[in-house]
């Protein structure tokens, strides 16, 4: 058979831990036999930061910037004790904030539907986006407490609010949803008042996407009341809190993909959770856990998927389309890791990740 050819290489960004080890897999198992892969291979597994000097992260960025479509696995941002414990010359930052620094971007995360598993809220029947905005408010406010008071005080950068507007609006465009913004420009009408404004400004840059303001509280109910099938735009604390009640209420962080977009059409693609550490002890206790390779097998499929887009590459296209499909297939058919299985409403079989991973391949 021959293989499916790429034109430019993939920013291929390694990570840690179980991810790092079900990164392998799917490639061997379900990409390699049937695509020609091409990619820029920069490995961000902690120790080899460490021997950098965190170079590998600086050119990794820079490799997602100058190819335009990363994909990268889960890395470990060190805590104190894991300094001490892999001796490490200091604490890393974490590589998801050098890369969402660099391109300005914003993250998109959305859940992947299942037919057995049915959201905390019935009435959803496709998922819904949420992009929060990563930059300012809160979390980089000043606070104090005198004299019986306590004071908070706040700062965003047009400059931000207007790359964040950018990046929904092209990701709205992309992928043919409506975009929802919502914020308390009542309340607030010159803070929340320029978002409400950038949004409505870059509408016009954009008058086939269709464009719906409201305020957060009116959005709360819509968004309960609704189908889904929209992205949900959103100020910093409000996606950080409406993000985790939406996956929880989907069903799982393992089933939650996430994307980052920067305003000038660069995209990095990742599964939403992280290196599984309890999983790896395990596997290295010589067990082939059961942990759940869908979110990143879509982060593959994504970036697969754009960079056929944007090289105009028909069979890559197709086979993404494939690779997509047999991962549902054996999903809907019953077959899946130990923490969807628990969440099924009708009878599965639990499977560990190498036994998913074949059903997956005997489908494609
Ligand atoms: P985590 O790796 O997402 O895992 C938390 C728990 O969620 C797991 O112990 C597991 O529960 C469950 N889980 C998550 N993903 C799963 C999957 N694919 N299949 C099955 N179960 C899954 O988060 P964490 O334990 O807070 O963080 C671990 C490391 O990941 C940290 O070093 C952190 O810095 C890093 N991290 C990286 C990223 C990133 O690179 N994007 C994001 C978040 C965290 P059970 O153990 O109960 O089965
Ligand atoms: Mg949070």
């Amino acid at each position: 058979m021959t293989k499916i050819q790429m034109k430019t290489p993939l920013a291929e960004i390694d990570g840690d831990e179980m991810t790092r080890v079900i990164w392998r897999w799917i490639k061997d198992e379900l990409i390699l036999p049937y695509v020609d892969l091409k990619t820029e291979y920069y490995d961000l597994e902690l120790t080899n930061r460490d021997a950098t000097s965190d170079k590998i992260t600086l050119d990794a960025v820079e490799a997602t910037g100058r190819l335009g479509v990363a994909v990268k696995c889960a890395t470990i941002t060190p805590t104190a004790a894991q300094v001490t414990e892999h001796k490490l010359k200091q604490q890393w930052k974490s590589p998801n904030a050098a890369i969402r620094g660099a391109l300005d971007g914003t993250v998109f995360r959305a859940p992947i539907p299942l037919e057995c598993v049915t959201p905390a809220v019935p009435r959803w029947k496709k998922p819904i986006t949420i992009a929060r905005h990563a930059y300012g408010d809160i979390y980089k406010n000043i606070e104090q407490r005198a004299g019986g008071v306590v004071i908070q005080t706040l700062h965003n950068t047009e400059k931000s609010i207007k790359a964040f507007a950018e990046s929904c609006f092209k990701y709205a465009e992309d992928t043919c949803q409506p975009l929802w913004f919502s914020c308390k420009d009542t309340i607030s009408p010159i803070y929340d008042g320029a978002f409400r404004e950038i949004f409505a400004e870059t509408a016009h840059d954009y008058p086939n996407v269709d464009y719906f303001y409201t305020l957060i509280d009116d959005a709360v109910s819509r968004v309960i009341r609704s189908e889904g099938g929209f992205i949900w735009a959103l100020k910093n604390y409000d996606g950080d809190v409406m993000s985790d009640m939406l996956s929880s209420a989907f069903g799982s962080l393992s089933m939650m993909t996430s994307v980052l977009v920067s305003p000038d059409g660069k995209y990095e693609y990742e599964a939403a959770h992280g290196t599984v550490t309890r999983h790896y002890y395990r596997y290295l206790d010589g067990e082939t856990p059961g942990t759940n390779p869908v979110a990143t097998i879509f982060a593959w499929i994504g970036a697969l998927r754009k960079r056929a887009e944007l090289d105009e590459l028909p069979e890559l296209l197709d086979f993404t389309a494939g690779l997509e499909a047999a991962t549902l297939d054996t999903l809907n058919g019953g077959i899946m890791t130990g923490d969807l299985a628990a969440l099924a409403s009708s009878k599965v079989r639990a499977v560990n990740t190498l036994e998913f991973l074949a059903a997956v391949k005997a489908r494609i």
